[in-house]
């Protein structure tokens, strides 16, 4: 029997978790601690300790699959090649959409968006992010010039106040909990803004609940009371920033005054004004987010608040400062650094940029590649689907269920219909792999050498442990097998991960001197411009990465959520997620440990409200939207504030979005998971 200790980077949040996966006889049965693992030193939230369970479940896919007459039938690789390849040749280039994962490599990435731009020739290609973090890559990149977390997970610790906002940090990233842990050790101040009290709300030293949807009106009033007091880091206004002017005619308007920025969030103005003089006043101040700031109508704008108070407080390109997204899923942050999105190739270089376009054509070798122009979003592939029928024929999607994780189900349901062709690549059978065609069976995390980037930047490895169940393949070699397929073997000629890391390097600035060799054991955070670079942990130290180096005062004025209660809808329903169980929990459900803890879905309701409504603890209740009604059992608590409702949205059998709202932010087109109007009522007994 021979043991082996193969060390890689946890599949499931943004953190970036090294451990160890252990294998015995070819074959993964155990995670083991990593002592050295960089950013986690060796410890293990749950998921990450039981990332292991999953991967040899009886229910992988192991064969192609093509549905014949309404029922999927195993299929050679070639005959399901051969028949994406006829359909795929079969349509124009606009008319399809390719959508690729944040659970995949860097390196898979990149692919899947030089097959869209290649190959079918489209601007269509998107992934999840849009999702959850597109409002940060906007919002950032309006005021900082570059889009992402601007301070490194260690680098937490040294903060003196930490401001967490919209961010379930303790549940969500609980190893970036442990930076928070040691910074409030040393004597930080933790102040949390949520409409629940959260375990994260629990480490507070100033707890102020607050209405969702209500961020901008929150941190003008904290920016308001800072000027008044004269708080502001007046030396970095004046030598890395413009427009400060601008921020002031808008913040310092009545609206945001303590007593009425109070009314809007039911904040008391006390613990504003408290929660204002610790963020301006301590040494150094750090701002974490995430979900529960970007995903709203107003998504970029809430980004680009959190980066003005931030820059307001001279707390940006210092250690123990920045404003710092938590990104959701492992791969986020490099699915958008590798361009898998339909306005930028790799690098975050403009599609629209004639000498960018050029550069990609020249080293893809080809004569022509998509058109300059921005494609479509995830988001508005599925509504042009349900509102134009016939625009967009065809999709490809990799390790994506848009089927349980888009806003408005029953609208995500029809639209996927009005598809003529869609493939599926995933490594289970998901609600979205039922409406397919094709479905391929992907290898799981375990199964393939890659990297994957973090929310800090850091580039780290995934390394091969076992070999794939059945006839599944890496996702890279079936985007290539399936190129060469389709005519483009010389375009897609790479034998290992390795290779296509290479070209990325070549073509991404950020990454250019980052490589296989130079990421064991620590990775690199990027920018990593040279192959001696030591790559860059903390951003805009001397200079923002705007034209003129200056970071831009972005004032926005609040604006509602846009769907407020009334009579009909009276409660907020905002959506997030447990510590147990991940995104559509294609994984952690099949994780025992894990889905042993939390095994159903359930809607937190505040005790007030439970009691008017005449609900009890554990009774299952009906909940509803204008978009759909969802029985699930009420969890009735005081951790909620009055008025707002929660429902986690892991669970297909109580899924929260058949209830969420399909409103999208005008810039980021993120939907507006995190605030719609509600109503809860007992379920009459027949
Ligand atoms: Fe994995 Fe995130 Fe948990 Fe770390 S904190 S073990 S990356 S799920």
């Amino acid at each position: 029997m021979e043991i082996k200790y193969i060390s890689t980077t946890c599949p499931y949040c943004g953190t970036g978790c090294g451990f160890n996966l252990v294998v015995r006889d070819g074959r993964v049965f155990d995670v083991g601690h990593w002592q050295r693992a960089p950013v986690n030193g060796g410890k293990l939230c749950p998921k990450g300790r039981y990332a292991h369970e999953f991967i040899n479940s009886p229910d992988r896919l192991t064969k192609p699959l093509i549905k014949k007459d309404g029922t999927f039938v195993e299929a050679t690789w070639d005959d399901a090649y051969g028949l994406i390849a006829e359909k795929f040749g079969s349509y124009k280039p606009a008319e399809m959409v390719c959508l690729s994962s944040a659970r995949t490599s860097n390196e898979e990435n990149y692919l899947m968006q030089k097959f869209a731009r290649v190959v079918l020739k489209t601007p269509n290609i998107d992934h999840c992010a849009r999702l959850c973090h597109s409002s940060t890559v906007a919002g950032l990149a309006a005021v900082f010039g570059s889009g992402a977390m601007t301070n490194s997970i260690l680098d937490i610790a040294d903060s003196r106040c930490i401001f967490v906002l919209g961010s379930n940090t303790f549940e969500q990233h609980p190893l970036i909990a442990r930076s928070i842990v040691r910074a409030r050790q040393n004597g930080a101040k933790v102040i949390v803004a949520d409409p629940r009290y959260t375990p994260t709300a629990q480490q507070a030293d100033l707890y102020m609940p607050f209405v969702s949807g209500t961020d901008v009106a929150v941190l003008n009033g904290l920016m308001q009371e800072i000027i008044r007091n004269g708080w502001e880091d007046r030396e970095f206004l004046k030598r890395r920033t413009k427009d400060f002017e601008d921020l002031k005619e808008v913040v310092m308007k009545e609206d945001y005054s303590l007593e009425n920025v109070a009314k809007t969030s039911r904040i008391p103005a006390e613990s504003l004004k408290q929660a204002a003089e610790w963020i301006a006043t301590a040494d150094v101040a750090a701002l974490i987010y995430s979900m529960g700031v970007t995903q709203h109508t107003t998504g970029v704008d809430n980004v680009k608040s959190t980066a003005n108070l931030m820059m307001l407080t001279g707390n940006v390109g210092r250690p123990g400062g920045g404003v710092n997204p938590l990104r959701d899923q492992n791969n986020m942050q490099g699915a958008c650094d590798m361009g898998a999105l339909p306005d930028v190739y790799s690098g975050y270089q403009k599609v629209t940029d004639e000498a960018a376009r050029q550069k990609m054509i020249d080293a893809w070798g080809v004569d022509d590649i998509a058109d300059g122009r921005v494609g479509y979003t995830i988001t508005e592939t599925i509504n042009v689907l349900a509102e134009n029928p016939g625009e967009i024929k065809a999709m490809y999607i990799m390790g994506e269920n848009p089927m349980l994780f888009g806003p408005d189900l029953n609208h995500v349901e029809a639209a996927l219909g009005n598809l003529e062709f869609l493939v599926v690549q995933d490594i289970f059978m998901t609600e979205t792999g039922e409406l397919a065609d094709v479905v391929l069976p992907a290898a799981c995390y375990a199964e393939k050498d890659g990297t994957q980037t973090n929310t800090e930047r850091r580039v780290q490895r995934w390394k091969k442990a076992q070999d794939p169940p059945g006839e599944a393949k890496e996702d890279w070699r079936i985007i290539c097998e399936l190129a060469a397929t389709m005519g483009y073997a010389n375009q897609f000629p790479y034998q290992s991960a390795e290779e296509v890391f290479t070209e990325i390097g070549a073509v991404t600035p950020s990454y250019h001197g980052i490589s296989y060799a130079r990421l064991d054991p620590d990775g690199l955070h990027w920018p990593c411009p040279t192959g001696e670079h030591p790559g860059t942990a903390i951003l805009h130290r001397e200079t923002f990465a705007t034209p003129d180096g200056l970071g831009v005062f972005s004032p926005v004025e609040w604006k509602p959520a846009a769907e407020v209660p009334d009579a009909g809808y009276p409660f907020v329903l905002t959506t997030g997620q447990v510590i147990w169980q991940w995104y559509t929990g294609t994984m952690t459900r099949r994780s025992w440990s894990l889905e042993r803890e939390a095994p159903i879905g359930w809607i937190e309701i505040n005790s007030e409200d439970a009691k008017a409504l005449g609900i009890k603890d554990n009774e299952v209740v009906r909940a509803s939207t204008r978009r759909g009604s969802v029985d699930i059992p009420a969890r009735v608590t005081d951790e909620i504030i009055k008025g707002v409702m929660f429902i986690p949205f892991h669970y297909k059998e109580h899924p929260a979005n058949r209830l969420t709202h399909n409103v999208l932010d005008p810039i980021a087109k993120i939907p507006e998971f995190k605030a719609c109007a509600v109503k809860v009522e007992k379920i009459e007994e027949v």
